[in-house]
């Protein structure tokens, strides 16, 4: 197998399965319970907790643990607006969000609010000008996401933060795809929310976390409930997915720069071995250093996706075709229909070997050989 998907998601270490299945086989009390048992489920949160902070450089009390990415996205959005409601209801996001992000902010326009979507150019990038321009002042949040999932574009959040500084707007990033990617800190980007999830980096699905900070007060809880996670996400913690998404976090962590090079490497070697395909174009910057995106014009994405499939090489549809219809990213971007169509994604993690690209050169070289294009 050659998994070449990480950016969809990652493979869980031994470390990480092992820290989970102790969570749930012995120390698997209930962390509210007055008891031993209760005590040591309810340090494990609490160590949890921790971790996620020192990458984060933050407190601990700063970060609250969700189900997943989507769950952080949605709730940092809402918690904004409900905090700012005073301010207005206008909404500044970028095109080329998430749909967790994209989505939700489409269900606020219908219920009254107003959004401002920011395009990037043809190379995929945004600045922190054209953010200003979209700014009013009834503008209650910034919503721009660090890395962009499917072209690896780094968004200029650091930037925004200095733009709103004196301004009432809050800022939420969504950091899901670059959590242990790039390099930051809560403070470094400036924003007041920071949404993360552990399948991306090695831990498990269906754990994530969100980091209220800066302007962020009262937020808005998510759930109404028990006390748990200081009554802003009551209901039980999910122990040992907390357990394994911190594990995964220290992992990471310990070995930062060797895989923050690795990944740079792998995605350097791509770019060389890719580059010997006639008519392969590269989309986007190239910036975060896990994803490289890349088009076959005329040759549909869905089928050199398969195709692979079939041979154990896995990649996913930059164009993630939702019943024919190209990606929002790509289309915002202002691809041809060509290109964009037959655009890829390849993402690289700590356990991609440079076998694993040169297959992927040798079967995409061949794909494009055996097929006519499509026009
Ligand atoms: N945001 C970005 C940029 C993502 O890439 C993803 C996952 O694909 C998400 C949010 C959603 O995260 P989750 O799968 O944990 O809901």
């Amino acid at each position: 197998m050659h998994y070449l998907d990480h950016a969809a998601t990652t493979p869980v270490p031994s470390e990480v399965a092992r820290a989970m299945a102790l969570a749930l086989t012995e120390n698997f009390g209930n962390p509210s319970a007055q008891y031993e048992l209760g005590r040591q489920a309810k340090a494990l949160v609490d160590q949890g907790r921790c971790a996620i902070a020192k990458a984060l450089d933050c407190r601990p009390e700063q970060v609250v643990f969700t189900s997943c990415g989507t769950e952080g996205d949605n709730w940092a959005i809402r918690a904004a607006l409900y905090q700012n409601r005073r301010v207005g209801k206008h909404i500044v996001t970028t095109a080329v969000e998430h749909s967790a992000v994209l989505q939700c902010v489409k269900r606020l326009e219908q219920e009254g609010y107003a959004a401002s979507y920011v395009k990037p150019g043809r190379d995929g990038r945004i600045h922190a000008g054209q953010i200003a321009a979209a700014l009013r002042e009834d503008t209650a949040l910034v919503s721009v996401m660090l890395v962009n999932n499917e072209t690896g574009a780094v968004f200029p959040v650091e930037g925004i933060a200095a733009l709103l500084k004196d301004r009432p707007a809050l800022l939420h990033t969504d950091a899901v795809q670059g959590f242990m990617k790039i390099p930051f800190t809560a403070k470094s980007l400036g924003a007041d929310y920071i949404t993360l999830s552990a399948h991306k980096i090695g831990g498990p699905k269906g754990i994530g976390a969100l980091y209220i900070g800066g302007q962020a007060k009262n937020t808005l809880p998510l759930l109404f409930g028990g006390g748990q996670e200081n009554g802003l996400r009551p209901g039980t913690e999910a122990t040992a997915q907390i357990a394994g998404f911190a594990r995964a976090v220290e992992l990471r962590l310990e070995r930062w720069e060797e895989i923050f090079a690795h990944l740079t490497a792998c995605r350097d070697y791509a770019r060389e071995k890719l580059a010997a395909i006639p008519g392969l174009q590269f989309i986007g910057p190239a910036a975060a250093p896990h994803i490289l995106s890349v088009s076959l014009p005329g040759y549909p994405s869905q089928n050199i996706v398969t195709e692979l499939g079939g041979k154990g090489i896995y990649i996913s549809a930059g164009s993630a075709c939702h019943r024919g219809k190209a990606s929002h990213v790509l289309t915002a971007m202002g691809l041809e229909k060509k290109t964009a169509a037959g655009t890829v994604r390849i993402s690289f993690g700590p356990e991609t070997v440079f076998a694993d690209i040169d297959a992927l050169a040798e079967a995409l070289l061949e794909h494009k050989n055996n097929r006519f294009p499509m026009l």
